[in-house]
């Protein structure tokens, strides 16, 4: 190859953005040509290579972007721990078909039975996916309402929670919620309606919502919306974060 066709290459893959093609093609060419490589073998080495590379990035942009705690997943969640979790149903929600059918998701149960872990990891899994996600605490959240509620129409960065196909609102009922805050809270379950999905985690009863938003009606309104097209999936069990403790336990009263 001339030198001088070298650096057009060059140019114009970077015109082109092929930024992972133009960083290998030296080498390629090389190998291609001892091996005597198919044309048809070479160009499809090359542009696997740009996508894969393209795909890593998206998704680590996306985890990025997600605000997402930690990178749990399905498969290192132990179903044999917590039997109330049904791995087969867990694995199915893993495969996002409920976020193309603009499904929620909601857990519950007592704190440390995997609620949040189960969140993330199919969070990441729509990472994966290409999907846009968000992750906040309900407080979190309703901080957020409140400042774009006191300046509409200003376009913050942090909008991440209206547009994420997969919005996942950790902790509700760790903190009762002002009446007003409540109301901000169902006028975003409102909007999201039928639009985008909800993967929600709580350690209250539905019954018990009613007093953690406040207001009966609005809480109603939120349940409404929220189960209409809803996986609920309760978890009864002991907390993995205590499971340690109970083995030491367990171990002393046999002594
Ligand atoms: P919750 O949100 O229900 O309070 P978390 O999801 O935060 O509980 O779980 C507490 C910790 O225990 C986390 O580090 C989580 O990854 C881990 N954990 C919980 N349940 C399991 C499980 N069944 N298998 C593996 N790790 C678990
Ligand atoms: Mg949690």
């Amino acid at each position: 190859m001339s030198k001088l066709a070298a650096q057009r290459i060059q140019s114009n893959l970077d015109r082109l953005q092929l930024a992972r093609v133009a960083e290998i093609l030296d080498e390629e060419v090389k190998r291609a040509t001892e091996e005597k490589m198919a044309y048809s073998e070479f160009l499809d080495r090359l542009l696997g290579e740009e996508i894969s590379t393209r795909d890593v990035r998206r998704v680590k942009t996306a985890l990025r972007l997600s605000n997402l705690p930690s990178e749990k997943t399905l498969e290192n969640f132990d179903y044999t721990f917590q039997p109330t979790v049904d791995r087969a149903r867990t694995m199915e929600l893993g495969n996002l078909d409920f976020v193309r059918r603009r499904e929620n998701v909601i857990l519950l149960g007592p704190p440390g039975v995997g609620k949040t872990h189960l969140a993330c990891a199919l969070g990441v899994r729509a990472c994966q996916a290409g999907m846009g996600v968000y992750f906040t605490s309900l407080t979190d959240l309703v901080k957020k309402l409140v400042v774009a509620d006191r300046n509409p129409g200003v376009r913050s960065k942090g909008l991440g929670y209206v547009k994420a196909q997969v919005l996942i609102i950790d902790e509700v009922g760790y903190l009762p919620l002002e009446r007003q805050h409540a109301h901000l809270f169902f006028q975003l379950v409102s909007r999201r309606y039928e639009q985008t999905s909800i993967v929600l985690t709580s350690n209250k009863t539905f019954t018990e919502w009613a007093q953690v938003l406040g207001d009966p009606v609005i809480a109603t309104a939120i349940l409404d919306r929220l189960l209409h097209h809803a996986h609920v999936i309760n978890i009864r069990g002991n907390s993995y974060r205590l499971r340690e403790k109970a083995k030491l336990v367990a171990a002393e009263a046999e002594r």
